[in-house]
């Protein structure tokens, strides 16, 4: 596994070099980050000479729609059609292979009859690719992203600038996590000086919430409760059919919970269906809630991690309120209010 790109950008490269069609796949429920780094790097990779494909296991929420090359993307179902031609699979802003859900399912002996290179910054991750680029420390896959390209000399077009900078910035939730690191605020900078279009980004981020979502942040906040330095709400999905809402409207629920002042850690469950509770864990820098992810299989960062139970709604508040509750050194039930 590499950690520096002065490893990294040559092996990669020499994996790359010779391949003829690339084969780039993101996690399930991409965020800003899965898909700058899957339109930014496709793009790339494309002006090098190789043919593309990009691919998500679902399809990608609204708010990336306006992201460059995002309608070269595939979502995946049964039907989709996995070219032979593919002589390369690049992994991007994927822990493990299974965030890449139902292609995994369906396809990992496709996948794995060929060489699999990982591009990652999650601090789970195991490095299950041929090859691998994961560096935890950095803010998002897009920076990892820009630091092989700027290896590899290649120039930078002001829509791969306007991509990676849009993962630079969700991920770090607008330069706010403990990920916000001079790296990652010198390379918003590289992106801006090439023309990344960064009007259009916090137009998409910041002015483009939906109504339906704005109904469902309502029904999810009445229901909102908090014990000591956790607080906690959920999202079922009578609540979204109700509000007409978006599938991942619940990921504005889980920005809105994380502003609240006075808390550690803050969580969502959202109900899926099929018995599946899909958990979202927010916290302060002082606590590590990738930690509490993992113990449910989940996984993430620091600061921002989620894991699925399945099981009851009421049982997975219990079960994950209880790991919080731990994680915070407290006694199970009865928090007390931390100084925060
Ligand atoms: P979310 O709450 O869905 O926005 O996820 C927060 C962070 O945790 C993101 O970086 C995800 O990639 C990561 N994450 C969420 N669910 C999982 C999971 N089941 N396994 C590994 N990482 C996850
Ligand atoms: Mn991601
Ligand atoms: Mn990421």
């Amino acid at each position: 596994m590499y950690t520096t790109v002065e490893h990294a950008a040559p092996a990669l490269a020499s994996y790359l070099d010779d391949k003829h069609h690339i084969l780039l796949i993101t996690h399930v429920n991409p965020d800003g980050d899965a898909i700058g780094s899957l339109t930014g790097l496709g793009l790339a990779l494309e002006a090098l000479g190789h043919a593309v494909t990009l691919l998500t296991p679902n399809s990608p929420p609204p708010f990336v729609a306006n992201i460059p090359a995002v309608n070269r993307i595939q979502s995946y179902s049964h039907a989709t059609y996995l070219p032979p031609t593919v002589d390369m699979v690049v992994l991007v802003d994927t822990g493990d292979v299974k965030r890449i859900a139902r292609i995994w399912e369906d396809a990992h002996e496709y996948l794995l009859a060929r060489p699999i290179a990982v591009i990652d910054h999650h601090v789970t991750n195991s490095g299950e690719g041929n090859v691998n680029y994961v560096d935890a420390s950095r803010s998002s896959t897009c920076e990892l992203i820009y630091e092989l390209l700027r290896a590899w000399d290649f120039p930078i077009t002001p829509d791969i600038a306007t991509a990676l900078l849009f993962g630079i910035t969700t991920d770090t939730q607008s330069f706010r996590t403990s990920n916000t690191t001079p790296s990652a605020l010198r390379t918003a900078a590289d992106l801006l000086d090439v023309g990344a279009d960064r009007e259009r980004i916090v137009h998409d981020v910041y002015n483009n919430v939906a109504v339906s979502t704005a109904r469902l942040i309502g029904h999810a906040l009445l229901a909102l409760r908090d014990d000591g330095p956790i607080v906690w709400t959920y999202v079922t999905l009578a609540m979204q059919a109700a509000c007409g809402a978006h599938d991942d409207a619940a990921a504005e629920v889980t920005d809105y919970l994380s502003s609240l002042g006075g808390f550690l850690v803050s969580v969502l469950f959202k109900e899926r269906g099929g018995g599946i509770i899909r958990v979202s864990l927010r916290s302060l820098p002082s606590v590590d809630v990738s930690a509490v992810a993992q113990q449910f299989g989940g996984g993430g960062h620091r600061q921002a991690a989620g894991c699925t139970l399945v099981t009851s709604l009421a049982e997975a508040e219990e079960r994950v309120l209880a790991a919080v509750r731990a994680a915070l050194g407290l006694q199970p039930g009865v928090p007390s209010r931390a100084v925060v």
